[in-house]
Parts: C-alpha cells; structure tokens; sequence
C-alpha cells in the first residue's frame, strides 16, 4: 500500500478586505479569486468584510440631509447595511467561481456588543454558524464593524474602521492560524504614504508600537485591533489586496521585542513613526475660576457627556486676574454634545466663555526611549520651527511626543518630522486604491 500524500498545512485564516479593497464590482471579483485561490491551497477561509469604497461616508451624508439629530439605533442601522451589500455581492462572485460560500451578518456570526451605539464593544463571540459553514467546506464571509447589542438585541456598530476588530475578534474565538488585514498599501509604512511617499515600510511591529501608532490616528489599523490582537495573542499581518508583498507583522506577544540590528547601539531611542490626526477639534473654556475644583468640575461634565478627552491644557489667561484658560481637545464627532453639556454648567461652573476650533491637526511621534533623550525634543521641536509651523499645544510620554497645528499645516509638519528623523526611504510607497477618506 503507498503512503498517502502529505497534505499541506492545513490552517484557519481569518482574512479581512477593507472598503478599496472591494470598491466596484471588478474588485469584489479580484477578492472572491485570491479567497477562493488560498482555500484551493488547502486552508479553511473566513472572510470579514467592509462597506464597499466610501458607502460608509456616503449613508453618513444621506443622513445628515435628513437630520443632524439621527437616532443613534437608527444610525446603526443604516450603518450596518454598507457591510451587509459587501458581504452578499462577495458570497456570489466566490460561488460563481464554483466555490461555496455563505454569508452572514455580525449578528448572525455571532458578535454580541454592549448596547453603545456607534461605538459599541464585543463582549462575546460565539461564532459556531461560521464554524459550521467551515465544517461543510464553505468560505464563510462575515459583515464587518457590526455586531448585536446583548440586552436590547438591537444591531449595534463598532466605530469607523472597526471591521478591523469583527475580524480579529473571529480569529480569537475560532482559533485562527493569523488574521490578515488587506487594505490599499504593502503594510504599516513610518508614516501615512499618502502624506510621505518617502515613508518605509515597516517588516515587523510589536502591538506596544502599533497601539501607539494607531492611538495617535495611524487608521491603518483600528486600536481596539491592535488590543484585541495582543490580549488574544493573535498573530497579525497586515498587507495588500492588490499584490502578493509581504505585508507588516504585528506580533503579539511582550516577548517578541523589535530586533535592532547589530552596530545600533542599544541605548538609541528607536522611532517607529510619525502618526497624525485630524478627526479632533480644540475646545478653549476661557477665564475658568482660579480655585480648586473647578477643572473637576469641568472635566465631570465632559465626561457625564461620553467624551473622550485626548491633551489637556491650562494657561494663565490673558482675559483678566484670578482666572486661567483650559483647553483640551476631543473628537469632532463628540464635539456637539460636548459643547452643549458645557454650556448648560456654564452658570454653575463660573467660566467666561468657550471656543471651538475644529481646524487643527494632530502630529505624534513615536519610539522607545524618547523621554530619556533630550536631543528628540530638540531635533523635533527644530525640525517644526525650520519648516515655519507654530505649535499649538503639545503633549509627551515615554514613548511620543505629539503636537496640535492647524489643519492645513499638518502634512508639511509630518513630512518635516519624517525627514529629520531620518525616517525617509529611497523609493516612492505605493498606495493602490482608495480615496483616503
Ligand atoms: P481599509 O479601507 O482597507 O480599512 P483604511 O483607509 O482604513 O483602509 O486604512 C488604510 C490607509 O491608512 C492607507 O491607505 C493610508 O492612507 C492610511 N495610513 C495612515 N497611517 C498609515 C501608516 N502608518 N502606514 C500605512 N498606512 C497608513
Ligand atoms: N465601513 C466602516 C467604516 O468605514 C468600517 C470599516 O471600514 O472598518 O468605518
Ligand atoms: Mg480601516
């Protein structure tokens, strides 16, 4: 009797195609190939999937002819259906080319959520539909970005870009080999290539560096991601749906520590990149009451708001005595609610006054041992004052130093920054599709 062939490994891998990915009809088709081709190789496929190019931003401005006052269960169900076009017109091109596939939607692959429209979190995966489809040979596709909320049963959406997290989320609960995000550039670059083309591009991150990277607004990967990956110990590979490149590997686990290459001496400060943010707007409470307490207060309201706060500043206020001038800045999304809590405690807390500034930009830069090297700040804060762009405000950690610019500098400020650290390749980054919406 001859012995049986040996089968290539066989593995689990969760694939995740972003909007540009299957912007049109021809690259829903491109996608359905490369899934079909790596499940004839012999693995087991599951696919996430975003809304198809800008749908997202589209159904967003539809609604915003409509009302500025959307209920937020109603946004996510508009929300939720751009994923769910995705995740059909890709199940038929995978069985027109003679492949199974099936799709479902968050809730039916079973991602259960808090009840947060918007920007609801995975509190359960019980992915056994999908597991199933596996079982009979199927791809199974799955609807990014969405889930069901566990107490109302109601869809729920994750916040912009989370496909990203459904996908790594599946690939935690069904014990995936890797989880691969395909996007429209080779991996994670230094910086975005859209505003660098010198940027480089990076073999492998560890979760600490890409958490900050994409905390700082680096949307090539959404944080909660980044997060899910590490605490799961899932092993991500970030790359692109219009080449066959290696992509960027972000590895999980604390031990997996960049290597430095041999002749860097150790005690260097490593930069990993430049990240930079413009989804954020400044708010100035000005001539707020000298006395204790009263940041308390206003941070209170903020936060009895849902906001996230990102810098903080107090300044000794130019509009009289006895009375300073805190600003700090959240995202333009939550920019309303923040306002109008803010206004509605003005009496109570004493302040003058509030501005808004929604023009601004955010810049960090990001590496091991920043704090401990005097000369980062100074080639930084150089590098900003030769390329004539005045600063804002400004903010450190161990491992970042960011700034707020206006909006229309922020470009020249992150290619500045990228070129005096030296972070600048040869060779021009390819972006391949999408719009950069
Ligand atoms: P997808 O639709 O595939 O989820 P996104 O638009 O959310 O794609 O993310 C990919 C984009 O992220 C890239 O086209 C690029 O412009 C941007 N980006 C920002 N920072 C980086 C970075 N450091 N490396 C690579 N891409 C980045
Ligand atoms: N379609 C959603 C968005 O545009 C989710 C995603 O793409 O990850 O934000
Ligand atoms: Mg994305």
């Amino acid at each position: 009797m001859s012995m049986p062939l040996e089968l290539p490994t066989r593995q689990l891998i969760v694939q995740k195609f972003g909007g540009s990915s299957v912007s049109d009809a021809a690259g829903i088709k491109r996608v359905a190939q490369r899934v079909v081709d790596n499940q004839r190789a012999g693995h087991e496929v599951v696919v996430v999937v975003s809304a198809m190019g800008d749908t997202t931003d589209e159904l967003l401005d539809l609604s915003s002819e409509i009302t500025d006052s959307a209920p937020a269960r109603e946004m996510d169900m508009l929300l939720s259906a751009g994923e769910r076009i995705s995740m059909a017109l890709l199940a038929m091109a995978i069985n027109q080319l003679g492949s199974k596939a099936q799709s479902f939607t968050g809730s039916q692959a079973g991602m259960i959520t808090d009840g947060i429209h918007g920007k609801a979190r995975i509190i359960d995966v019980d992915p056994h539909r999908v597991r199933t489809a596996l079982d009979k040979g199927k791809i199974a596709i799955v609807a990014g970005f969405q889930g069901m909320s566990r107490e109302s049963n109601d869809i729920t959406t994750l916040g912009r870009g989370g496909s990203d997290t459904t996908a790594v989320a599946l690939a935690a609960a069904l014990d995936a080999d890797v989880c691969e995000i395909y996007t429209d550039v080779d991996g994670v670059y230094t910086a975005d290539p859209r505003v660098v083309p010198a940027a480089k591009k990076i073999d492998r991150i560890s979760s600490e560096e890409m958490l900050e990277l994409a905390a700082s607004g680096a949307k090539i990967l959404h944080l909660r991601c980044v997060e899910y990956a590490r605490r799961f110990g899932v092993p991500l590979h970030v790359r692109s749906s219009f080449s066959h490149h290696e992509g960027t590997w972000v590895l999980p686990s604390p031990e997996d520590k960049i290597t430095v290459s041999e002749g860097v001496a150790l005690e260097q400060p490593i930069i990993s990149g430049v990240a930079h943010d413009r989804s954020e707007a400044k708010v100035t409470v000005v001539g707020v009451p000298d006395t204790p307490g009263k940041a308390a207060e206003i941070f209170q309201v903020i936060a009895d708001a849902h906001s996230n706060i990102d810098m903080i500043v107090q300044n000794v206020s130019t509009h009289g005595r006895g009375s300073t001038d805190i600003s700090f800045t959240l995202p333009i999304v939550e920019g309303a609610d923040a306002l109008d809590a803010l206004k509605s405690a003005q009496d109570r807390i004493g302040f003058e006054s509030i501005e808004y500034n929604a023009e601004i930009g955010k810049l960090s830069l990001i590496g091991a041992g920043m704090r401990s090297h005097p000369g980062v700040s100074a080639t930084f804060f150089k590098a900003l004052a030769d390329a004539g762009i005045n600063i804002d405000m400004i903010s450190t950690s161990e491992i970042r130093i960011s700034v707020v610019t206006r909006a229309d500098l922020l470009d020249d400020a992150v290619r500045a920054i990228h070129s005096a650290f030296d972070l600048d390749a040869e060779t021009q980054a390819t972006v391949y599709g999408g719009t950069g919406r």
